[in-house]
């Protein structure tokens, strides 16, 4: 099979599909009739992901999901999930257990930072937290029972960038897993594997499906690995149902053009609002007054789609109320939770996560009232800009 990214996503794993139709079917089944065979029927109901025995097990579609990504995130195996956070949580239970300790970032994705904080603690597992723009951090943080590093990069919502090469040479000299939340960059943009990193996580609900039509995680390491990691999946049980598994499989044949046409666009924004008087500061990878711009261009091949921006106003109170107006004054982007689909989303994280995190949390996180977080969608670049621009001319 080709090893090119447009005919991966076209093509990989097609022979999961044993039906002579062209695009695979959906097999909306929850069991599979056994081989009469019992010696077969014994090693379907054992081996991992074997996609025709029960479907918490496995499922055609979803072992040819797994086929594509792993190939393009350069990976042994893959597994999915019904959502990211039950492939970030079951990829982190493979590993640790009680008194193990993770090196993890200050800034993570809301649900990871809970479940580290809240989820883990309970069950004697620690974890210390780092600044992800200090590399030398993570060394620091490293102790006896540290059996995992785990990073996001770029972080949501700041988009801060960890730097993959040193902290893959740093696990991989302490004898430590690497554990990576690809989800903002997607595949397309960064391939931490060729920086040593050895699991990549993504929320698939993201760039992967890409249509905000569906829920799904996945998981990429290697084939010991991930057979560890389908063991606890049978356990905790958040199997990807078949109809979403055939959407993901879609959403994925058009990645790589979705996600060229959203970095484009996402650079002409960022340029925009990053002269605009009325926006105090805009985070982007791509831009090269990112105080992290040249490592992102070290280990990206393109920024991707999310952009933070600061609000202006004198104090916190009124750049909230001017983020929150410029909300409402958008015709085009729509208010909205997640990213990564074809439409263009914007976000106020500070409300959106202001149940989960305390004043403190969102501080550490580096989340401030003026704060707004957008995923750029497909759409025209200029109506984009328009509808930005007419937004912004309406705050006082
Ligand atoms: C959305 C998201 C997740 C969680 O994924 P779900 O599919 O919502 O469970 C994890 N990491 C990042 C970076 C995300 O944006």
């Amino acid at each position: 099979m080709a090893s090119n990214t447009e005919t991966i996503l076209v093509h990989e794993g097609q022979h999961f599909n044993s039906t002579a139709a062209v695009t695979a079917p959906i097999f909306q089944t929850s069991t599979y009739i056994a081989d009469s065979d019992p010696a077969e029927y014994i090693k379907a109901a054992t081996e991992a992901k074997h996609p025709y025995f029960y479907h918490r097990h496995g499922n055609p579609t979803n072992s040819q999901v797994a086929a594509v990504v792993a190939k393009l995130e350069k990976t042994e195996d893959a597994l999915v999930f019904a959502t990211g956070m039950a492939a970030i949580s079951a990829a982190i239970l493979a590993i640790v257990k009680s008194g193990d300790h993770i090196v993890a970032q200050l800034a993570h994705y809301s649900g990871t930072a809970i479940f580290f904080k809240e989820f883990l603690a309970d069950y004697g597992i620690t974890v210390t937290a780092v600044d992800q723009t200090d590399t030398a951090a993570f060394a620091r943080a490293i102790q006896a029972n540290t059996k995992l590093i785990y990073i996001e990069t770029p972080s949501n919502p700041n988009l801060n960038i960890t730097d993959l090469k040193a902290v893959g040479e740093l696990a991989r000299q302490r004898g430590i897993l690497s554990m990576v939340d690809n989800t903002f960059a997607s595949p397309i943009n960064q391939t931490p594997r060729d920086f040593g990193i050895d699991v990549i996580v993504h929320s698939a609900t993201k760039y992967l499906g890409g249509h905000s039509d569906l829920t799904a995680g996945i998981v990429c390491g290697s084939k010991d690995y991930i057979t560890k990691v389908w063991k606890r999946s049978v356990a905790l049980g958040a199997s990807l149902a078949p109809m979403d598994s055939w959407l993901l499989l879609r959403g994925l044949k058009t990645l790589n053009l979705r996600v060229k046409q959203i970095n484009t666009n996402a650079l002409q924004l960022a340029e925009f609002l990053d002269q605009h008087p009325k926006i105090k500061s805009v985070s982007y990878p791509g831009l090269s007054n990112h105080p992290q711009h040249e490592l992102a261009a070290r280990q990206m091949k393109g920024f991707s789609g999310m952009i933070c921006i600061e609000v202006d106003g004198q104090d916190e109170e009124q750049a909230f109320k001017n983020a929150q107006s410029l909300i409402n004054n958008l015709n085009i982007f729509i208010n909205a939770a997640s990213l990564g689909g074809v439409e263009s989303l914007i976000v106020h994280p500070a409300s959106m996560w202001g149940g989960h995190h305390t004043k403190a949390q969102k501080e550490i996180s580096g989340i401030t009232m003026g704060m707004l977080r957008i995923s750029v969608g497909i759409e025209h670049a200029t109506d984009l800009v328009d509808d930005l621009d007419q937004a912004l001319r309406k705050l006082g």
